[in-house]
């Protein structure tokens, strides 16, 4: 490895150990200074007063509405059941019903001294409900439904609504440009520019900063292509798809912030680490935190087209997300779409023969990559074989793949029911889409509710002292284009791009480093800080 290479890898090494706190900057309580909140009343006007949106989904909306709830006596017992709920969440299956009945026991009982009596009203249904389906959760419903109510009002009222709103200053208000990021080395390359890592100053979080060179999209007509990228990743959230942080721009480039994924692509760990292929455990997991990705991005309308080991990425403890969604396109009103569309070799039989498709096409695209993981080549191919591209769909269209002995009678079975010609046959398909694959055999032993909540841990873990991409040197230079002139509607179509912060991401940014908790102080004994004195 050349010496500028072990450089750059030290340093991007050396931040994320330090990633947090220690990266952060020092002028980094000024970079986050709250606003005077007499500078947020337009922000008060125009927010929209949704409980579920400000109190439920935003991370920091949730934080300071339950610390409203803490701050007022009469609300102690709910407190006390968000606790124990939220304790009810992380509970292994076995232990579920019993920490139900206790919760039943605590707060349902009238004679109990915490008893939550608009919970309570419906005991017998939270009885029903947990008896039937352990992995359940009624409680939250029936709670929710009490909170939003009277307590969402006092809530606005309150000191806490407006430090929330301090912070939201900062995500509609404060204009993000490079210099929000340090930068670090080079990860990879794409079609219309480089991904970097990088780091914010104010945070010390480390993210991918995936550049779209401006003189490159609009050469090639790629802003529909850019815009639908940003806007489908903007509007997702979830564990098992790259989240979107920042878009912003530069002189030369559009850029988008991503979650930063340090254990390398998947192609990588199936060809480069050992002999071809995984073992059953890890093709199982991350099988298993696939199908939940694309039952995420299936249930928003998503469908993604691009499944393949390259875009399967691994974060710094060994879970899995789902990148580049480049070619991802929403179907409003359960309608097809046309076009092939993907990667050679990776596209279903409907994509390639020019027919109407929907969901399926990411259903055979999980039967590749789970093939391919465990065959350590993709289907119907030889190894460091290259066909023709005419001749890849031929094979795709007429001739049946093959499963050598690394494949155990489930995983074929899942493999060829995933691989199936005709689409309205394969699984995930028949009706009841990506719970048909969740309940295959192959899947027997995975927990897709704790799989969900994060809390099965991976059967791998990157070691945190390698990095897992090409040596700089090898990652071939982005040449430039002349003869581009960049003019007015281009201009246009960056304004639409260049949003800035993604309120969910960087709220779980403000959280996971630290900031929310060393800069969310109030006064002495829970009185305004100057801040909040109007
Ligand atoms: P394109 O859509 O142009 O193909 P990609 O999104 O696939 O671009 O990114 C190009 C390369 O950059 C990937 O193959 C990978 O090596 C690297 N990369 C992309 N996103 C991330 C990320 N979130 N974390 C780490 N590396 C990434
Ligand atoms: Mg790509
Ligand atoms: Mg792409």
């Amino acid at each position: 490895m050349e010496i500028d290479s072990m450089v750059a890898n030290s340093a991007l090494i050396r931040a994320r150990e330090g990633g947090g706190s220690k990266g952060r900057s020092w002028k980094w309580k000024e970079m986050l200074r709250f606003p005077h909140i007499s500078q947020c009343m337009d922000l008060a006007m125009n927010i929209e007063r949704d409980y579920y949106s400000l109190c439920v989904k935003q991370p920091i909306g949730k934080k300071l509405f339950e610390l409203f709830c803490r701050s007022r006596p009469e609300l102690q017992n709910y407190i006390s059941l968000l606790d124990a709920l939220e304790a009810f969440d992380s509970k292994s299956d076995e232990q579920r019903k019993e920490f139900g009945v206790s919760i039943i026991q605590r707060f349902l009982r009238s004679q109990s001294i915490q008893c939550v009596s608009v919970v309570q009203k419906h005991e017998q249904s939270c009885i029903q409900s947990l008896e039937l389906n352990p992995f359940k959760d009624v409680f939250h419903d029936y709670l929710h439904k009490y909170l939003s109510g009277e307590t969402f009002i006092q809530y606005q009222e309150s000191m806490f609504f407006d430090r929330f709103l301090q912070w939201n200053w900062f995500i509609c208000l404060q204009p993000i440009t490079k210099h929000a990021f340090r930068q670090y080395r080079l990860l990879g390359k794409g079609g219309f520019g480089e991904v970097w890592a990088c780091q914010v100053r104010a945070t010390g979080m480390m993210y991918a900063c995936k550049k779209l060179e401006k003189t490159h999209v609009k050469k090639r007509k790629g802003e529909g292509m850019a815009l639908n990228e940003k806007q489908i990743l903007e509007g997702l959230d979830s564990r098992f798809v790259v989240n979107l942080a920042y878009a912003y721009e530069t002189k030369h480039a559009l850029c988008m912030v991503l979650t930063m994924m340090s254990g390398g692509d998947l192609k990588y760990h199936i060809h480069n680490i050992g002999s071809p292929g995984l073992d059953k455990e890890r093709v199982r997991f991350y099988a298993a935190e696939v199908c939940c990705g694309l039952i995420h991005l299936h249930q928003k309308s998503i469908l993604y087209r691009d499944l393949k080991p390259e875009n399967i990425l691994l974060d710094d403890n060994g879970h899995i997300r789902i990148s580049d969604l480049g070619l991802a396109v929403r179907l409003t009103d359960g309608q097809l779409v046309r076009g092939r569309v993907g990667t050679v070799g990776y596209m279903a039989p409907e994509v390639i023969g020019h027919k109407h498709y929907g969901m399926s096409a990411d259903w055979w695209g999980l039967g590749c990559l789970i093939y391919e993981m465990t065959a350590g080549q993709p289907p119907l191919r030889a190894r460091g074989e290259h066909p023709k591209p005419s001749e890849m769909e031929r094979r795709i269209l007429t001739e049946q793949e093959e499963y050598g002995d690394k494949f155990s009678k489930q995983v074929k079975d899942l493999c060829s029911s995933l691989l199936n010609k005709d689409p309205a046959q394969r699984l995930g398909c028949r009706g009841s889409g990506g719970t048909e694959v969740q309940s295959h055999p192959f899947f027997e032993k995975v927990n897709f509710r704790m799989l969900e909540a994060g809390l099965v841990e991976p059967p791998f873990k990157p070691d945190p002292r390698l990095v897992y991409c090409s040596d700089v040197q090898d990652i071939e230079e982005f040449s430039s284009v002349k003869g581009v002139t960049l003019d007015q509607t281009d201009s246009n179509f960056y304004s639409q791009f260049i949003t800035g912060s993604v309120p969910i991401t960087w709220q779980n940014e403000m959280i996971e480093t630290g900031c929310f908790r060393e800069l969310n102080t109030f006064g002495p004994e829970g009185s305004r800080s100057p801040d909040l004195d109007w």
